[in-house]
């Protein structure tokens, strides 16, 4: 018997999750992260306040600034508590743990973020993907019928979703909540990409649970990540989050980066009309379908996923290959929208491959 033999087996026989690895002067478009650096007296800035930033002394997350700026910037309600998590991350897997009782069930739309189920199998839950329509719709009667079969505990819904691009219609989601018999998660991680949000009813919702990030709106190296809700369910949260989870540097630079809304906002405004520009683009080409994105990234469905991924990476793109990873996701890419440059680079290897 080899010390390994101690390690659960379920984990014995997973794989770990594969972070890209990207040649250096390849263009990223696999993983969501905004190409908009901070110019370079705003980096001088940073630098400042990280020298001051107190990393002698252990974080307290729960009294630093950040959290009141993030509640002024993003007009989280009086009524919700708001906790910090290292990355979004961090607080999907705390709150699986959270409902982790023999037999509890997990369920979320399916195909959607990948962590939802991940999460659920490391702390033994069954995970229940609800399949989305062909065009990537929620199926309500569906999600209610498996919410009435299964009581989730907890339910996951991204708003928009992810790997999909789209936002499910509100009333879907309200209804959702209204009868889920446990905690339902909105994960917003691309509500600034959104024309709709939930947070507004954070903390006026007693199940409801409101995610949201930094990651994908320039920040993804910092880690942070925040659930927002009523103060009774965010204090069951906090019971098992670690004191000490978020680290100095990290609230230090996302209270500074968060100072500089008009540039975060003008960056998220750019990739938004990027992605309108590329849709409209990429109607020219008969032999792509693409599906309509709230998010910073479009999702498309094209005669040879493997074949489009391999061009593009002869070319130094990197993007995200959908296909095999759910039934409904046959033949499709992800594209996260990057520099009005790389789009085009992308749009001239599409033409090259599909225009007549
Ligand atoms: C990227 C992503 C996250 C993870 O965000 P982090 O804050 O970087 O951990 C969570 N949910 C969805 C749907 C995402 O796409």
């Amino acid at each position: 018997m080899s010390h390994l033999d101690c390690i659960r087996n379920d984990i014995r026989n997973m794989r770990a999750y594969q972070v890209a690895d990207v040649p250096a002067g390849f263009i990223k478009l696999d993983a969501m992260e905004s190409p908009y650096d901070y110019p370079e007296d705003m980096k001088k800035e940073l630098g400042r306040t990280l020298a001051e930033a107190p990393i002698r002394l252990y974080p307290n997350p729960a009294t630093c600034g950040l959290l009141q700026v993030l509640r002024d910037t993003y007009q989280i309600p009086d009524e919700a508590d708001v906790v910090l998590g290292n990355g979004s991350d961090e607080l999907i897997e705390r709150l699986t743990m959270l409902v982790s009782k023999p037999g509890a069930k997990v369920l979320a739309p399916a195909p959607s973020f990948v962590m939802y189920r991940v999460n659920a199998e490391f702390f033994g839950l069954e995970f229940i993907g609800v399949p989305l329509r062909e065009n990537f719709t929620m199926d309500l009667d569906a999600m209610l019928a498996a919410v009435k079969e299964h009581q989730p505990a907890l339910v996951f819904i991204a708003y928009p979703n992810n790997p999909t691009g789209g936002r499910f219609a509100r009333e879907k989601v309200q209804a959702i909540i209204d009868a889920a018999p446990g905690i339902v998660v909105v994960d917003e991680a691309y509500g600034a990409f959104s024309s709709d949000s939930f947070l507004g009813e954070a903390g006026k919702i007693p199940n409801l649970v409101v995610l949201r990030t930094l990651s994908k709106i320039g920040f993804a190296g910092l880690r942070i990540g925040y659930a927002s809700g009523t103060p009774a369910l965010i204090n069951e949260l906090k019971k098992i989050i670690p004191p000490y989870n978020m680290n100095q540097l990290s609230l230090a630079a996302a209270e500074f980066a968060l100072q500089y809304r008009p540039f975060i906002t003008e960056n998220i405004n750019k990739l938004k009309g990027e992605r309108e520009r590329m849709r409209t683009a990429l109607h020219a080409y008969p032999a792509i379908r693409d599906f309509p994105s709230e998010a910073n990234f479009l999702t498309l469905r094209v005669p040879d996923a493997k074949a489009l991924f391999d061009k593009l990476y002869e070319h130094n793109i990197l993007i995200k290959n959908l296909h095999g990873t759910h039934p409904l996701l046959d033949q499709c890419v992800r594209i996260t929208i990057g520099l009005p440059e790389h789009n085009q680079a992308v749009l001239a290897v599409l033409a090259e491959m599909y225009g007549s």
